[in-house]
Protein backbone atom coordinates (compact mmCIF):
# COMPACT_ATOMS: atom_id res chain seq x y z
CA UNK A 1 0.00 0.00 0.00
CA UNK A 2 1.58 3.71 -0.82
CA UNK A 3 2.16 5.30 2.00
CA UNK A 4 0.08 8.44 1.57
CA UNK A 5 -3.11 5.97 1.85
CA UNK A 6 -2.32 4.95 5.16
CA UNK A 7 -1.46 8.42 5.91
CA UNK A 8 -3.85 10.07 8.61
CA UNK A 9 -2.03 14.16 7.48
CA UNK A 10 -3.28 12.38 3.59
CA UNK A 11 -6.77 11.85 4.64
CA UNK A 12 -7.06 15.55 6.28
CA UNK A 13 -5.90 16.94 3.52
CA UNK A 14 -7.99 15.12 1.28
CA UNK A 15 -11.05 15.83 2.92
CA UNK A 16 -11.45 12.04 4.05
CA UNK A 17 -10.96 12.67 7.91
CA UNK A 18 -11.98 15.31 9.70
CA UNK A 19 -10.15 17.86 11.15
CA UNK A 20 -10.79 21.86 12.85
CA UNK A 21 -8.85 23.71 9.47
CA UNK A 22 -8.02 26.90 10.05
CA UNK A 23 -6.25 27.86 6.69
CA UNK A 24 -5.24 26.08 3.22
CA UNK A 25 -3.91 27.40 -0.42
CA UNK A 26 -2.42 25.13 -2.83
CA UNK A 27 0.68 24.05 -1.28
CA UNK A 28 -0.17 24.10 2.47
CA UNK A 29 -3.50 23.22 5.07
CA UNK A 30 -3.69 24.02 8.74
CA UNK A 31 -5.08 22.46 11.21
CA UNK A 32 -5.76 22.47 14.98
CA UNK A 33 -4.18 19.55 16.61
CA UNK A 34 -6.51 17.13 18.00
CA UNK A 35 -4.47 16.42 21.35
CA UNK A 36 -2.98 20.39 21.75
CA UNK A 37 -0.22 21.26 24.07
CA UNK A 38 -1.47 24.13 24.55
CA UNK A 39 -4.61 26.46 23.45
CA UNK A 40 -4.36 27.01 19.62
CA UNK A 41 -1.58 24.22 18.95
CA UNK A 42 -1.85 23.88 14.93
CA UNK A 43 -0.17 22.29 12.65
CA UNK A 44 1.21 23.16 9.38
CA UNK A 45 1.48 20.56 6.86
CA UNK A 46 2.68 20.35 2.95
CA UNK A 47 -0.63 19.17 1.36
CA UNK A 48 2.00 16.61 -0.76
CA UNK A 49 2.76 13.39 1.17
CA UNK A 50 6.41 13.45 2.16
CA UNK A 51 7.60 11.85 5.19
CA UNK A 52 10.20 14.42 6.83
CA UNK A 53 12.28 17.36 5.45
CA UNK A 54 14.34 15.47 3.26
CA UNK A 55 11.57 14.16 1.13
CA UNK A 56 10.03 17.46 0.59
CA UNK A 57 9.82 18.79 -2.84
CA UNK A 58 11.95 21.92 -4.04
CA UNK A 59 9.88 24.84 -2.75
CA UNK A 60 7.82 23.55 -0.04
CA UNK A 61 9.22 24.16 2.82
CA UNK A 62 9.56 27.65 1.97
CA UNK A 63 5.70 27.96 1.66
CA UNK A 64 5.37 26.02 4.92
CA UNK A 65 7.76 29.10 6.72
CA UNK A 66 5.44 31.44 4.63
CA UNK A 67 2.48 30.09 5.89
CA UNK A 68 3.83 29.30 9.46
CA UNK A 69 4.63 33.52 9.91
CA UNK A 70 0.69 34.35 8.77
CA UNK A 71 -0.61 31.45 10.82
CA UNK A 72 1.82 32.95 13.83
CA UNK A 73 0.77 36.77 13.88
CA UNK A 74 -2.87 35.30 13.55
CA UNK A 75 -1.98 33.33 16.92
CA UNK A 76 -0.82 36.11 18.50
CA UNK A 77 -3.34 38.63 17.77
CA UNK A 78 -6.23 36.30 18.88
CA UNK A 79 -4.77 34.58 21.77
CA UNK A 80 -1.94 36.81 23.10
CA UNK A 81 0.08 34.48 23.97
CA UNK A 82 3.78 35.57 26.00
CA UNK A 83 5.57 33.42 23.34
CA UNK A 84 5.38 30.74 20.30
CA UNK A 85 7.33 27.59 19.73
CA UNK A 86 7.67 26.30 16.15
CA UNK A 87 9.01 22.82 16.61
CA UNK A 88 9.11 20.44 13.78
CA UNK A 89 10.28 16.45 14.31
CA UNK A 90 12.03 14.39 11.60
CA UNK A 91 12.46 10.67 12.58
CA UNK A 92 11.55 9.02 15.47
CA UNK A 93 14.10 9.68 17.75
CA UNK A 94 13.29 13.08 17.30
CA UNK A 95 10.19 12.54 18.21
CA UNK A 96 8.38 12.24 14.83
CA UNK A 97 4.94 10.23 15.41
CA UNK A 98 3.37 11.16 12.18
CA UNK A 99 5.12 10.26 8.69
CA UNK A 100 3.97 13.19 6.97
CA UNK A 101 5.89 16.92 7.08
CA UNK A 102 4.19 19.25 9.60
CA UNK A 103 5.61 22.04 11.87
CA UNK A 104 4.20 22.47 15.47
CA UNK A 105 3.27 26.01 16.10
CA UNK A 106 2.44 26.12 19.92
CA UNK A 107 1.30 29.43 21.69
CA UNK A 108 2.83 29.60 25.25
CA UNK A 109 2.30 31.59 27.95
CA UNK A 110 4.43 32.31 31.21
CA UNK A 111 3.84 29.12 33.66
CA UNK A 112 2.73 26.83 31.30
CA UNK A 113 3.38 23.29 31.61
CA UNK A 114 5.14 22.44 28.89
CA UNK A 115 9.25 21.75 29.09
CA UNK A 116 12.09 21.92 26.98
CA UNK A 117 13.08 18.36 25.95
CA UNK A 118 17.03 18.48 27.31
CA UNK A 119 18.70 20.42 30.06
CA UNK A 120 21.11 22.92 28.59
CA UNK A 121 24.61 22.12 29.57
CA UNK A 122 28.14 23.62 28.15
CA UNK A 123 29.58 21.47 25.38
CA UNK A 124 33.00 20.98 25.44
CA UNK A 125 34.79 23.38 22.57
CA UNK A 126 36.76 20.85 20.76
CA UNK A 127 33.86 18.86 20.07
CA UNK A 128 31.68 21.34 19.19
CA UNK A 129 34.30 23.01 16.40
CA UNK A 130 34.94 18.72 15.17
CA UNK A 131 31.20 18.24 14.44
CA UNK A 132 31.18 22.08 12.92
CA UNK A 133 33.56 21.34 10.36
CA UNK A 134 32.17 17.86 9.70
CA UNK A 135 28.65 19.73 8.87
CA UNK A 136 30.70 22.60 6.93
CA UNK A 137 32.26 20.17 4.88
CA UNK A 138 29.13 18.55 3.62
CA UNK A 139 27.88 22.09 2.92
CA UNK A 140 27.18 22.72 -0.67
CA UNK A 141 29.67 26.35 -1.55
P1 LIG B 1 4.78 14.68 15.60
O1 LIG B 1 5.01 13.88 16.85
O2 LIG B 1 4.81 13.78 14.38
O3 LIG B 1 5.70 15.86 15.48
O4 LIG B 1 3.34 15.30 15.73
C1 LIG B 1 2.18 14.72 15.27
C2 LIG B 1 1.03 15.52 15.85
O5 LIG B 1 -0.14 15.16 15.15
C3 LIG B 1 0.76 15.23 17.33
O6 LIG B 1 0.85 16.43 18.08
C4 LIG B 1 -0.64 14.66 17.34
O7 LIG B 1 -1.41 15.10 18.44
C5 LIG B 1 -1.22 15.13 16.03
N1 LIG B 1 -2.20 14.23 15.46
C6 LIG B 1 -2.09 12.88 15.35
N2 LIG B 1 -3.20 12.38 14.75
C7 LIG B 1 -4.00 13.44 14.49
C8 LIG B 1 -5.29 13.56 13.87
O8 LIG B 1 -5.91 12.57 13.46
N3 LIG B 1 -5.81 14.80 13.76
C9 LIG B 1 -5.15 15.92 14.22
N4 LIG B 1 -5.77 17.09 14.07
N5 LIG B 1 -3.93 15.84 14.80
C10 LIG B 1 -3.37 14.62 14.93
ZN1 LIG C 1 0.66 11.89 4.08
Amino acid sequence: MPDELDCIFCQIVGGQAPATFLYEDEKVVVFMDVNPATDGHCLVVSREHAPTIFELPEGTLESVAGVSKKVAHALREALTPDGLNLIQANGPAAFQTVDHFHVHLVPRWAGDPIKLPWIPSPGDPDRIAEVAQKVRDQLPD
